[in-house]
């Protein structure tokens, strides 16, 4: 598979990465097969953090201690030095190793974030010394919100930027991708497949194919997923003037008011799991009726009654989606579905 320069990391990385937020969803066996899938199919990248719960574990489990020839990606959301010490320990002793590829300051994407990671006594400071001490090799920052992104790539501080890039959010991107090919700062590509809304993963890679300094990671759930992309990456690589329509399509379709799963929401006092009840309207173009109205998510949306409006995660969301209305109109059109479900079974 490809390789490209990760920037002044040196560090040649696979133009395909795993993305690790998915394989908290499913059972730990799934999550190791994925794991060792992507591994047979030559991918060198791995990104996961200390918030994607069992994500680091899970890893560490399938990679058992072999670090040569990976590159490992973790982060850290806390906001206190000694927290971030912490994460770090708890990083390294998870994975199993002795130390990170790339450490990354996770989700920076408010000024007054940013300015205290870069101060002088700043959260930043953290990282340098796990350099110095070697459990890190090179330290980077993900962000969702493009003008914090420049500002971190300008201040040279950092090796590497991830930010969310695919056909739906490209706006403003040019600029932070220039930026960074200025300042050697090695490009990240989050959510190519905007969270699981682009269903399409043809269009979605090649588009995401044609920056050349680009490393992708999307998030992935199950081995036919990564089998699927890979072979996307390992094909040709122009659009054809029908994808170019169908990506058209794609965005005319669902605009910008959607759920990308990212789960930075969480967590909800009431326990609701917010990226299953907001992701209904693609989830239910992918699913069968059964898996829509019983189990899991039959559960999410019984739960989602459950909402105080408390806020939190609107507040949290870095796509700034009004999430209590939104719940509310998937609750009624699931509770629509579901009573439509179960008269269809009623009169068999
Ligand atoms: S507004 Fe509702 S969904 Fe959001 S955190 Fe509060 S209780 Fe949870
Ligand atoms: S509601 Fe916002 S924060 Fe929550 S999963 Fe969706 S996009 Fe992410």
């Amino acid at each position: 598979m490809e390789k490209i320069r990760l920037g002044k990391t040196e560090m040649m990385v696979t133009k395909l990465g795993f993305g690790s937020i998915p394989i908290q969803r499913v059972s730990e066996d799934e999550a190791i097969a994925v794991i060792n899938r992507c591994l047979e199919l030559g991918i060198n990248f791995l990104d996961t953090a200390n918030g994607y719960t069992t994500s680091e574990e899970r890893i560490g489990k399938a990679i058992n201690g072999q670090h040569e020839g990976l590159i490992l990606a973790t982060k850290s959301l806390d906001r206190t030095h000694a927290g971030i010490k912490s994460h770090l320990k708890l990083s390294l002793e998870r994975l199993g190793v002795d130390f990170i590829d790339l450490y990354q300051f996770h989700n920076v994407s408010d000024t007054e974030t940013l300015k205290k990671v870069l101060a002088p006594d700043g959260l930043l400071t953290v990282a340098e010394e796990a350099k110095r001490e070697g459990l890190v090799k090179h330290i980077g920052i993900t962000s969702h919100q493009i003008d914090v992104a420049k500002e971190a790539v300008k201040s040279d501080r950092f090796e590497t930027i991830m930010f969310p890039l695919n056909f739906l959010t490209y706006e403003g991107t040019d600029e932070l991708l220039s930026l960074a090919r200025q300042h050697d700062v090695g490009f990240i590509a989050m959510k190519p497949l905007a969270g699981g809304m682009i269903d399409d993963a043809t269009v979605a890679i090649k588009y995401l194919l044609q920056f050349p300094n680009v490393v992708l990671i999307p998030g992935i759930e199950r081995v036919p997923e990564i089998e699927e992309i890979a072979q996307i990456v390992e094909g040709p690589w122009e659009i054809t003037a029908a994808e170019k329509r169908k990506m058209e399509q794609i965005k005319q379709e669902l605009g910008t008011r959607f759920c990308r799963r990212c789960d930075y929401c969480q967590p909800c006092q009431a326990g609701i799991p917010i990226s299953d009840v907001m992701s209904f309207s693609n989830l239910v173009k992918r699913l069968p009726p059964v898996r829509l109205y019983t189990g899991k998510f039959a559960a999410a949306f019984e739960k989602a009654i459950d909402c105080t409006e408390c806020g939190e995660c609107e507040e949290r969301c870095p796509y700034n989606l009004p999430i209590r209305d939104m719940m509310k109109e998937h609750i009624r059109r699931h509770e629509a579905g579901r009573k439509e479900y179960e008269a269809q079974l009623a009169s068999r």
